[in-house]
């Protein structure tokens, strides 16, 4: 399957490496090897490189920083992954923040503050990148993505070309883009700033900062809340596991935080299937005593199929099978 990739990695000098650990690349440090990654050195070469892979028929997978995905270990992944960490280029072009989708987002941040342009502080305890960020609409402290999203490059599948696109808010939800129907790959966003003193913005992080470090358990390996929080729920996702008694439940390496319910932690040697049963579990229990049907927030990548048609997790409440979160 690789034999054309090779030829055209080659022909074009596009960076790639072989048989390449994935688990060092995610903040759960879970990960089999990857056949191959692609890091594009620009807009365009992104371009060609996925226009290539899709044209060729090759399953491939974009990963950001890895911070919100679950990777399958057994052996080697059935994906391409592409990296646009290379893509890190920020400016204000216009009275916007213009970031490539490989910065990380709490660089970006520090990156604003200093110059006095504030409005992206929410994102400065999210350790993704702007692609990642955008993809998700991730957010925090009542903000997201959304609220200052000015515009994103992106290429989709059947464009040969970069295109701009100004999304509307209404086509965001929690954890919702329109990027994730399209199969969009972001390849630079711009963000709406306002002039502020740096000192204000500084206080602003260093207070998300103090609150993160009291709630969430950021000395362990994590990929963040593993759940959604319920929109019309009795309480958060966290506060609903921690009420069934899971707060310390361990499957293999994999253990409910004692810190904060809502995150799964990898202890050291946890396996994929150990978070995916530990999902399944919380899910279960939480159904069973309080009603409620939590929906991952975590991004459960399967090694088999290839993209985007990974089976659901575990059977819904009516029996039908809950709506699974993966496939980019
Ligand atoms: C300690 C901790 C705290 C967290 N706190 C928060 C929080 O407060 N709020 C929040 O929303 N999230 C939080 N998260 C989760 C995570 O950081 C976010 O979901 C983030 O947006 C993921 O970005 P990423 O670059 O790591 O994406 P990845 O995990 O690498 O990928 C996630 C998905 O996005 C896709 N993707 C990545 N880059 C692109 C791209 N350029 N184009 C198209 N698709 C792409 C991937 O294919 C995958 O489907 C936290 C995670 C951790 C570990």
């Amino acid at each position: 399957m690789f034999e054309h990739l090779r030829y055209e990695v080659q022909r074009h000098r596009w960076l790639a490496r072989t048989d390449v650990p994935v688990a060092p690349w995610t903040t759960l440090r879970i990960g089999g090897i990857a056949p191959w990654v692609l890091w594009p050195r620009d807009l365009e070469e992104a371009v060609a490189i996925l226009e290539t892979l899709t044209r060729q028929d090759i399953p491939w997978r974009v990963l950001g920083g890895g911070s919100n995905v679950l990777v399958p270990d057994t052996g080697s992944l059935p994906w391409v992954i592409v990296k646009l960490d290379r893509l890190r280029q920020v400016r204000t072009v216009d009275g916007v923040v213009q970031a490539g989708a490989g910065v990380p987002a709490p660089k970006l941040c520090m990156w604003a503050a200093r110059r006095g342009l504030g409005g992206l502080e929410f994102m400065s305890g999210i350790p993704g990148q702007v692609g990642g960020l955008v993809w998700m609409n991730a957010g925090a402290f009542g903000r997201s993505v959304a609220d200052v999203l000015a515009a994103a490059w992106v290429w989709e599948p059947g464009l040969a070309t970069v295109v701009q696109v100004l999304p509307a808010s209404a086509e965001f939800g929690y954890r919702k883009s329109p990027f994730q129907a399209r199969r969009s790959v972001i390849l630079q966003a711009a963000f709406r700033v306002e002039a502020q003193p740096p000192e204000a913005i500084r206080a602003v992080l260093q207070e998300m900062k103090r609150y993160r470090l009291q709630t969430q358990p950021l000395q362990d390996r994590s990929a963040g809340c593993a759940f959604k929080n319920p929109t019309d729920g009795p309480g958060s996702a966290g506060q609903l596991i921690e009420r069934v008694g899971l707060k310390g439940y361990r499957i293999g390496g994999a253990m409910i935080s004692p810190k904060h319910a809502n995150f799964i932690v990898n202890t050291g040697s946890a396996a994929w299937s150990d978070v995916v049963r530990l999902i399944e579990y919380a899910r279960a229990r939480v159904w069973e005593q309080l009603h409620v049907w939590l929906e991952p927030e975590i991004e459960i990548w399967h090694g088999s199929p290839p993209r985007g048609t990974n089976p659901p997790i575990v059977g819904g409440p009516d029996g039908s099978g809950g709506a699974s979160p993966c496939g980019s």
